[in-house]
């Protein structure tokens, strides 16, 4: 029986992770919020997980029967853990006197691609949905699940109910999007691994971007790029009390602290091509062949050609290893690459905030924390508001702590102002240009695609290069902290894997302070005669600035293969979600500035 609606109500999404309705009790509890938001004049969108742990039960089962089975069947299978949570909640919401009507993706008309397994969301209609909620009802809706053009039920990857929820606050152009969890919040680092780790206030798009898509599990990194895209206010909060959790919203000025949290993947392995003919299209290829079979990869190094040879090396998760090989080696043959190696047994530490746009010497003294536990780093790579280094698996945890209490994020930070805390407003809507997302949204073909929102060209960097490093703890602390002490602004830093016992380190310094920098460095190099410090004022830094970019495999393919049609080499690259960067030479600046900007629609 639809109910007299006087004027415009404002749409909340509530998500409740698995923990959070792993039993009836909390799943009566988790309806209780639900129903309680209603009642303060809320049309309100519930999203369930599965149930406690059953995902993983279900991925056992599956691979109790075949340690193959085929990803069509694994989704069919998958999909159920939600389609249980939904009818169970929409049951407890009739139990506490309010109308609940369950959906799966499908009936909701969350359509994906055909990527079955980790599949993207094209569109999701939103007529049932208001007509259900115009009607009273509070909707409850399956996350984690779409359906393909075919009617295939696909899934959006482990952790997929947080994008299902975004994404949702965004076509219903929802006031708030909560996201019910088992901590009180996004915190500086996994509290489960650091015990001195505390609850942040608020986060921005970008670094909650980065953090989740280094490793940070308490949020899925494509659910942060629909909330930026669309701007959706998003609160994580705990299921089991009324904290106010965290807000995840728009940067402000306003910085706390340099750095804002700590990420880590225990398990990445790092795939190195050893002597790659040194010329354009190569990493076009190689890239090709590792987005078509949807692999993302990570932290790639490319080291400044040598004798016309350079050595690549990125990484990936290691469960994607064997995948990744099967491409790679393919790939290799036909580059008439020299060897192709492994390693594993690896983990990824990263630092992210804001606060190093500007600040001088943070990645020095990431370095320094590091080399005071005796950490050896074998891989660096950064971008403007992320340093990752690559370390031995075994000492993660010590890296994680030591680096963060190392930035002092065990220390209390003043609180910062808070926006959109439990917001109970009625008739007034989020207030988003509608223009600039109408522009947005129509670049892009689906909802889930990629968006690249500038390209720009700096020619007033100079590269620097010191090979010929030990491979010890300490060597990349001796070289920033050397420049560090001359004040300059240090950019891309790329450490590359260390061959015959032999490290390099690539970075970006200012034109005007190239000259100063080398001075810097002498005392360094007169004491490790072994190494070679070179150098080229005439670089240009491109930097590729949009949502996703890592994660979408696709982005890096069509910047490589724009830039190899046209004949320009890659001298050096950084990734990271949010921004891609590379080195070529200066006197293609003007060119690759405008073949890119064409690749991606941009005026
Ligand atoms: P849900 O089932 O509710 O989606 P998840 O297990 O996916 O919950 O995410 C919550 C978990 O994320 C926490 O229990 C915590 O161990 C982990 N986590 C990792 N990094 C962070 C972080 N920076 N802040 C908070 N939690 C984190
Ligand atoms: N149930 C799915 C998983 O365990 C989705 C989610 O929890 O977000 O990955
Ligand atoms: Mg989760």
């Amino acid at each position: 029986m639809a109910r007299e609606r006087d004027s415009v109500v404002s749409v909340i999404v509530q998500k409740f992770g698995g923990t959070s309705v792993a039993n009836a009790e909390k799943i009566r509890h988790a309806a209780m919020r639900a129903v309680e938001a209603k009642r303060r004049g809320f049309d309100v969108v519930v999203v369930v997980s599965a149930r406690g742990h059953k995902t993983d039960e279900l991925i056992e089962l599956a691979h109790g029967i075949t340690k193959n089975p085929r990803p069509r069947e694994m989704d069919m299978l998958l999909s159920t853990g939600e389609q249980e949570s939904v009818a169970l909640m929409a049951m407890a919401v009739h139990e506490l006197g309010e109308d609940a009507i369950s959906l799966t993706g499908a009936q909701i008309g969350v359509l994906t691609d055909t990527t079955h397994t980790r599949a993207r969301i094209v569109s999701i209609s939103t007529e049932r949905m208001k007509e259900l909620l115009a009607a009273g009802n509070i909707v409850i809706a399956a996350g984690f699940q779409g359906v393909d053009s075919a009617m295939n039920i696909t899934t959006l990857g482990r952790g997929g109910s947080d994008t299902t929820a975004t994404a949702l606050a965004a076509v219903l152009n929802a006031e708030l999007c909560e996201i019910y969890t088992d901590v009180e919040g996004v915190f500086t680092t996994d509290p489960r691994v650091v015990a001195s780790a505390r609850k942040v206030e608020r986060i921005s798009y970008d670094e909650m971007l980065e953090l989740a898509s280094l490793g940070a599990g308490v949020m899925h990194s494509r659910s942060i790029e629909f909330a930026k895209k669309f701007s959706v206010p998003l609160r994580v909060r705990p299921s089991y009390s009324d904290g106010p959790g965290t807000l995840i919203a728009p940067e402000t000025d306003e910085a706390n602290s340099i750095v804002t949290g700590v990420a880590f993947v225990r398990n990445e392995a790092l795939i190195t091509l050893v002597g790659l003919p040194d010329q354009p299209g190569v990493m076009s290829s190689l890239f090709t062949a590792l987005s078509g079979a949807k692999i993302p990869v990570d932290m790639v190094v490319q080291n400044v050609g040598r004798e016309g040879f350079a050595n690549v090396s990125f990484t990936v998760a290691e469960d994607e290893l064997p995948a990744a090989m099967r491409v790679v080696s393919a790939a290799a043959e036909t580059l008439k690459v020299q060897s192709v190696q492994q390693t594993t047994e690896l983990s990824k530490v990263s630092i992210v905030g804001h606060g190093m746009q500007t600040h001088t010497g943070v990645a020095a003294r990431m370095f320094q924390i590091l080399a005071d536990s005796g950490i050896n780093i074998r891989v660096v790579t950064t971008s403007e508001i992320k340093i990752s280094v690559l370390i031995d698996r075994t000492r993660c945890s010590d890296a994680v702590e030591a680096v963060h209490n190392g930035f002092g994020l065990n220390q209390p930070t003043r609180t910062l102002p808070d926006i959109g805390r439990s917001a109970v407003r009625i008739g007034s809507s989020r207030s988003v240009d509608a223009e600039v997302v109408a522009d947005i949204v129509s670049r892009l073909e689906g909802m889930e695609s990629i968006l690249v929102s500038d390209v720009s060209a700096d020619t007033q960097q100079s590269r620097i290069t010191v090979t010929g490093l030990p491979d010890d703890p300490g060597v990349a602390r001796d070289v920033f902290a050397a420049v560090g002490e001359g004040g300059v602004l240090v950019d891309m830093i790329i450490q590359n894997v260390a061959r015959d016992g032999k490290a390099s380190i690539s970075f970006t310094v200012p034109g005007e302070d190239l000259e100063r920098s080398l001075q810097l460095l002498r005392p360094f190099s007169d004491a490790h005669k072994e190494t070679l410090v070179t150098s080229d004022r005439h670089i240009c830094k491109l930097t590729i600035a949009g949502i996703g970019l890592r994660s979408h495999t696709d982005v890096g393919r069509r910047v490589f293969r724009t830039l190899a049609t046209h004949h320009i080499n890659v001298q050096m690259l950084n990734t990271s979600e949010i921004k891609l960067s590379i080195v070529i030479a200066a006197v293609e600046a003007e060119r690759a500035l405008k073949i890119l900007r064409s690749e991606f629609g941009l005026p």
